[in-house]
């Protein structure tokens, strides 16, 4: 392990991180006073639907940004397919080497890739790669360079500060925006409805819109967007390196506004104050905003919609264009007769000089210093404005004008260089190691795993429903362990281990560290979201046995992961939440009941572990009828709402290939 020595300088300057959904959103940003921002270009990132820019336009933000001491990142926050890996060296080459400060990465696959062939490119581990424990951030640190990781949304402030202190990276929290229900990296929802993945960046937000639980029609799924500014004072001394602020599809006006407050109550070391939250809310909010999983205090009242009032509101507030005074430039030039002519820029810290031709005498008219003046001062095309000018000559010299322009260009260019350019590298796919096929299944508890159950090589009950003397041989973690919960699940796992429990299905980066030190083997649930061979490769270099791939995948993309795993069977879960939906209808007692969407489909909700929720997609997956067509796999079946009977003529109906009836979902 390398040392690290943690940063809590009290000089550290808090970052704050603003989106840039385009040029506007940008000047919006840097004109509030942010010091990163992040935009996405064209492909690979989770706003699919944003404006984004294009290589040639990041180019022009990034010198903005810089020109005004502002950071970029861009976010490289989907899954992606093999096909697309060469493509993804070839862009974060050029975005490095056009200054570009980091890229946020949601993809282990893309970040073991990137550490491979670029180890110098910074990366932050996005939201969207499921971290919300010290485990999960201290293993992408040691496995794969990163440099900071961006916090699961649904981390209380005690936990927040547990990772952030104690971290060998830096933290990034999300401190304003809007908040998805599902908990971070973890939502099949837009997938399952309608085929939009929001893991491939095309969320079509299905959360947003009204379900019908226990006879009860409302928008149990939509949160308000969250504001931690009223938190702000504590938020400093947690340890984070950065506050970041959603809205990549959001104006300039509502950009703009909501960095300048934060910019103010941050500058201030202080709370917003009522005024404060109210002009943030009428920049953006669905009926006000929430704190709740930040104070642990979740309920009812974290939910909200954009009401034609909220719309109204936010409408008034819009702002004339925003123009950005440019940042002034000092120049000194020297041009003495013999020696190379030279220039020096100053932008605030930051200097930058440059060599020219070589200065000779005049044989004609000389020129004059009026003349080198107008020629260095035209800074129309740069993000500069001209500060203080001076320059210092012999007489009677000769400069061509073209040599002045030329450099000042060059001292410009020079000004926005990239110290360690990187040559673009090809995509090898890695070698893949080829698992032992097996049968596995997850069920819910004891009393639904059927007579037949030894259909399966690995049986997996959830963790807290395994007791010793159970048919399982597998237990499964929770979809989400938080720091404060690890010591109950480690009494758990000791409790399995001591049972003879062989096998443990992870849920996420986090977990693999512990359950190794276990002595478990080791299966990679579907939520590591795997889509690419560099994911697989990653994956089983560190000891994982199995992998059940992304449910997104279709099989002519899975063929070239023999052996691995496909969901065979079974209702997928499309969301985990972290608040429990089913609350203020059917009540926890029993915590499970369903959730009709407006097509009338039926989403099955039962709790889980810490009080989160899994919500069903409503159509589950069937293939005993073509089993010959996922021969080449390890089978994984997933038991939720179905009775032991009714498991046990599942298990039947794969032994036979029994044709289906209902409606089904296929691997296709
Ligand atoms: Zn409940």
């Amino acid at each position: 392990m390398r040392s690290f020595e943690k940063s809590l300088d009290m000089n550290t300057k808090i970052e704050i991180l603003a989106p840039a959904g385009d040029y506007d959103a940008l000047v919006g940003a840097i004109y509030g006073g942010a010091d990163a921002v992040y935009l996405g270009v064209s492909e690979f990132n989770a706003r699919i639907r944003a404006k984004n820019f294009t290589m040639e336009t990041v180019k022009e933000a990034v010198r903005l940004a810089h020109a005004h001491g502002v950071k970029v990142y861009i976010t490289l926050n989907t899954a992606l397919y093999d096909r697309e890996l060469s493509k993804m060296l070839e862009y974060t080459c050029e975005l490095h080497n056009l200054g570009v400060d980091a890229f946020i990465v949601a993809d282990f696959g893309v970040m073991s890739l990137i550490k491979a062939t670029y180890p110098e490119i910074e990366v932050h581990a996005s939201t969207q790669s499921t971290i919300h424990n010290l485990d999960g951030a201290n293993f992408v640190v040691d496995t794969l360079g990163v440099k900071r990781v961006v916090l699961a949304r649904e981390l209380s402030k005690k936990n927040i500060e547990y990772v952030s202190k104690n971290a060998k990276c830096e933290t990034e929290i999300f401190v304003h925006g809007a908040h998805c229900m599902s908990v971070s990296g973890q939502c099949l929802m837009s997938y399952f409805q309608g085929g939009r993945s929001g893991n491939r960046g095309e969320c079509a937000q299905p959360c947003r819109l009204p379900y019908t639980i226990n006879g009860k029609s409302s928008y149990h799924l939509s949160l308000k967007d969250m504001s931690l500014a009223s938190n702000a004072k504590e938020i400093l001394d947690l340890g984070v390196a950065s506050l970041k602020i959603e809205g990549r599809m959001k104006s300039e006006d509502y950009v703009k506004g909501t960095v300048e407050a934060w910019r103010k109550i941050i500058d201030e070391k202080r709370n917003a104050k009522k005024e404060e939250i109210k002009t943030l809310g009428d920049l953006f909010s669905r009926q006000g905003f929430t704190d709740g999983y930040y104070k642990s205090k979740i309920d009812a009242t974290m939910l909200g919609i954009r009401t034609q009032e909220n719309k109204d509101t936010t409408k008034l507030q819009a702002e004339e264009k925003i123009v950005l005074q440019k940042p002034s430039v000092d120049i000194c030039a020297e041009f003495y007769l013999g020696k190379e002519s030279k220039l020096t820029l100053k932008v605030g810290e930051k200097e930058i000089t440059v060599l020219g031709d070589i200065v000779e005498e005049a044989q004609n008219a000389p020129i004059s210093r009026e003349d080198i003046i107008k020629n260095l001062s035209k800074l129309g095309q740069t993000p500069f404005s001209l500060g203080k000018i001076e320059v210092l000559k012999s007489d009677n010299i000769m400069v061509r004008v073209s040599s002045i322009n030329a450099l000042r260009r060059q001292a410009v260019e020079k000004y926005f260089e990239v110290v360690r350019k990187l040559e673009v590298k090809e995509y090898k796919r890695p070698e893949l190691k080829e698992p032992k096929k097996i049968k596995t299944a997850v069920f819910r508890c004891e009393e639904q795993i059927p007579q037949n159950v030894d259909y399966f090589d690995v049986v997996f009950l959830p963790i807290d429903k395994y007791k010793n003397g159970s048919r399982a041989n597998g237990i499964q973690l929770p979809p989400v362990i938080f720091d404060s919960e690890w010591q109950e699940i480690e009494k758990m796992m000791d409790n399995a281990k001591s049972g003879g429990i062989e096998w443990a299905l992870i849920s996420n980066i986090g977990q693999i560290e512990r359950a190794k030190k276990h002595g478990f083997k080791l299966i990679a649930d579907y939520r590591f979201n795997v889509f690419n061979a560099s994911c697989v490769d990653f994956l089983t270099k560190n000891g994982i046995e199995n992998i059940i791939l992304a449910p997104e995948l279709s099989l002519a993309q899975a063929r070239s992961f023999k052996g691995y795993s496909l969901i065979s069977y079974g209702n997928i879960p499309a969301m985990t939440t972290h608040k429990c939906v089913l609350k203020d209808t059917v009540g926890c007692e029993k915590c499970e009941g369903y959730m009709t969407d407006r097509q009338g489909a039926k989403l099955f909700v039962h709790g889980i572990y810490g009080h989160r929720n899994l919500i069903y997609n409503s159509v589950p997956v069937y293939m005993a009828d073509k089993l010959g067509d996922i021969s080449d796999f390890s089978n994984h079946f997933i038991f939720s709402s179905e009775t032991r009977d009714e498991c046990g003529k599942v298990i039947n109906a794969y032994k036979n290939k029994k044709a289906p009836n209902g409606t089904f979902r296929r691997i296709k």
